[in-house]
């Protein structure tokens, strides 16, 4: 994959225009490269589990790699739909190369059964992507509980790691050379 000049939001379905407008503002703050947005993707039918009431994060990313034209964009994918993978009983995202996916639902407050608190949601919202779209530029998990890399297991791993990659993650995407330094 060449190095990359773009990230491209692209809505999956009916997403709160907010997230897509902290986005733009919050992760070129960390990976120093242009956010564009794209026209949302439709929440494809098929790829819903009715005896599991959610998606299949797989399908949705797949839908999203049709979409990218050249090996310049990082895609990232956003949906308000609960979604899961094979294996796990749900998942905050997931991520191929070049392309990324996460999902809203379990970084709302709300679902837990909290107030509302936009500052943290938002703050979710924009560890998650990180996370994913260093999976989509090559990096693996990090075992430093403090690195946007380690691996969510709950809600409770995602706000302890917040959205920074440690010194050692931040150094590796530097060796790959794959981000353009801002
Ligand atoms: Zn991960
Ligand atoms: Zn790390």
């Amino acid at each position: 994959m060449a190095e990359c000049q773009e990230t491209m939001l692209v809505p999956i379905g009916k997403v709160d225009p907010m997230v897509i407008t902290w986005l733009k503002e919050d992760l070129p703050k960390i990976l120093s490269i242009p956010v564009t947005k794209s026209p949302p993707l439709p929440l494809n039918p098929r790829h819903f589990f009715k005896e599991r009431n959610q998606y299949l994060a797989d399908g949705l990313l797949a839908d999203l790699t049709t979409i990218i034209h050249d090996g310049n964009t990082l895609s990232l994918g956003i949906t308000g739909a609960d979604i899961y993978t094979a294996g796990l009983n749900f998942v905050f995202g997931i991520a191929t190369t070049g392309s990324a996916l996460i999902s809203t639902f379990r970084l709302r407050p709300e679902t837990y059964g909290m107030s509302p608190n936009p500052g943290l949601y938002r703050w979710r919202i924009l560890t998650e992507a990180v996370h994913e779209l260093g999976h989509a530029i090559g990096l693996p998990h990090c075992e430093y509980p403090g690195c946007v890399m380690f691996f969510s297991n709950s809600i409770t791993d995602t706000d302890r790691k917040g959205p920074e990659f440690c010194f050692r993650c931040r150094r590796r995407i530097e060796w790959m050379g794959k981000l353009r330094e801002g």
